[in-house]
């Protein structure tokens, strides 16, 4: 046995650790895993597992088997003309791009990292910074293959009704947090990309009351909108970052990629209530000065945070949440305005703190997260209780306000508010297959 944590660090746990390599023998792998299994045992169900981005335990499963698959990184085909990519689950989405570019393609919509895998990418329906115009990555998988723990493959697309489609699995397994089976590869389609450089605007707003006609007024004509928020200011000021694509040729500017690490967990987390404030305000001063049109690399624009290898231990031995919600526009002002009042209010704060918009469309996915609305993300650091107690004031103004809570970020979302934020919920179940369980799975689905 090993022990395992995700990106939030929040505790690790000892797991069979089985590496998948070879994608032909995926099916006989897992169904031979998961033999002789009794009923309701943990010890004998598997779970895949992507890179372990995601921040709490849907990518774990303690005490059972966790099918690594960042060992099935190979490219199968790839259509330079119409930018279609066959690949195993585990590539990572930066190995996608890195060889895409040079032949004018991009993935049409990526995570604030890079270094999540194909599988684990469909299996949360990640979204990116240009929802509100190209949707979630699932909207982009043109098929995929599915690996059962009973030995069946079946080959899934989006859509499909006809006899013998498999359209059921497709909407089950998007989004669906690796409950419905091991994807093995994928067929992607790609988007034309002129180059890697982007066009951005910084836009500094004193008030949260700003940031929704800005986001408004941005929509239209500009394909990736986000913003940083100051959960500590009390005013809800923050930044207001748009960008589009720039028709700069590669060979003019050159990216100097950094790549640095935290080379050690330290004894307590760094961000805390002494560093923050300060932290929080140095920031947004920086980018005050900073504000206005400049050009940059997609990979710094998108992925900041990949240049700092093992960020997360930054949060030191305890760990930290991320804590991801989103709610109907219409209340958009009024919920986050609460949130940051109960979080000013338990004196505790977050340096990451993301304020965004979804475009008005809904996830290929029976369990996507996004929906028209706003959503919120903000990483907390662990201070046991007193974080807990804050997460409950905010699940009851999300609850209250008919919002849901991203599994990719969550440790600890009571199952009352899973039910009720996923409404399709009934329909994924019938899906799921039962050799496969997570540490999430056991807390909200029971099993
Ligand atoms: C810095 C940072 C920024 C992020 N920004 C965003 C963001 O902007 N938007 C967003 O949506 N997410 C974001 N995330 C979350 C991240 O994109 C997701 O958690 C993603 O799913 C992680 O992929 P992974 O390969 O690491 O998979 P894992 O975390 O290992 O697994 C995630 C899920 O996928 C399942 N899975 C993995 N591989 C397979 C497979 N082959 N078959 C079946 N199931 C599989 C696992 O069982 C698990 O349920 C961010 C994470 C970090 C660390």
């Amino acid at each position: 046995m090993v022990n395992v944590a995700s990106w939030g660090r929040l505790g690790s746990h000892a797991h069979e650790l089985v590496a998948l390599h070879d994608r032909a023998r995926v099916p006989g792998q897992i169904a031979a895993d998961a033999g002789g299994r009794g009923a309701g045992q943990v010890q004998g169900t598997g779970l895949a597992q992507g890179n372990a981005r995601s921040y709490g335990d849907v990518c774990l499963n303690p005490g059972g088997r966790l099918w690594r698959t960042t060992g099935l990184d190979r490219f199968i085909d790839f259509d330079a003309a119409s930018g279609r990519l066959r690949c195993e689950a585990g590539v990572l989405l930066r190995d996608i791009q890195r060889m895409s570019l040079p032949h004018g393609w991009l993935l049409p919509v990526t995570p604030g990292t890079q270094l999540v895998t194909v599988g684990g990418a469909i299996a949360n329906d990640v979204h990116g910074k240009n929802h509100h115009v190209l949707g979630c990555f699932g909207d982009h998988v043109l098929s995929l293959r599915l690996a059962r723990t009973d030995g069946h493959v079946i080959d899934c697309r989006p859509g499909e009704c006809s006899p013998g489609a498999e359209a059921g699995w497709f909407a089950a397994t998007v989004g669906g947090m690796g409950l419905t089976g091991v994807i093995v590869e994928a067929e992607l389609q790609l988007r034309r990309a002129r180059g890697p450089w982007l066009v951005t605007d910084t836009i500094p707003y004193a008030t949260l009351d700003e940031f929704f006609p800005l986001a408004d007024a941005s929509e239209a004509g500009w394909e990736h909108t986000v913003s940083w928020i100051d959960c500590l200011s009390g005013s809800g000021r923050g930044l207001f970052l748009r960008a589009n694509p720039a028709a700069i040729p590669d060979c003019t500017l050159h990216l100097q990629r950094t790549s640095r690490r935290m080379p050690f967990v330290p004894p307590v987390s760094l961000v805390n209530s002494l560093s923050l404030q300060p932290f929080n305000a140095a920031y947004f001063r920086l980018h005050q000065r900073r504000a206005g049109h400049a050009i940059a690399h997609f990979e710094r624009f998108g992925y900041p945070l990949d240049e700092l290898h093992d960020w997360n231990r930054m949060y030191g031995p305890r760990g930290f949440y991320q804590y991801q919600s989103v709610v109907p526009r219409a209340d958009g002002l009024a919920v986050t305005r609460a949130m940051l009042a109960a979080i000013k209010a338990s004196g505790q704060g977050s340096f990451l703190a993301v304020l965004k918009t979804f475009g008005a469309r809904a996830g290929a996915g029976m369990m996507s997260f996004p929906r028209p609305g706003v959503t919120l993300a903000l990483d907390f650091p662990n201070r046991g209780a007193s974080t807990v107690r804050l997460f409950e004031r905010l699940d009851a103004i999300v609850g209250e306000a008919g919002g849901r809570l991203y599994a990719a970020k969550d440790a600890r979302m009571p199952r009352a508010l899973f039910e009720a934020g996923y409404p399709r919920l009934a329909e994924f179940l019938p899906y799921r297959d039962p050799g496969i369980s997570s540490s999430m799975s056991r807390r909200l689905l029971g099993s």
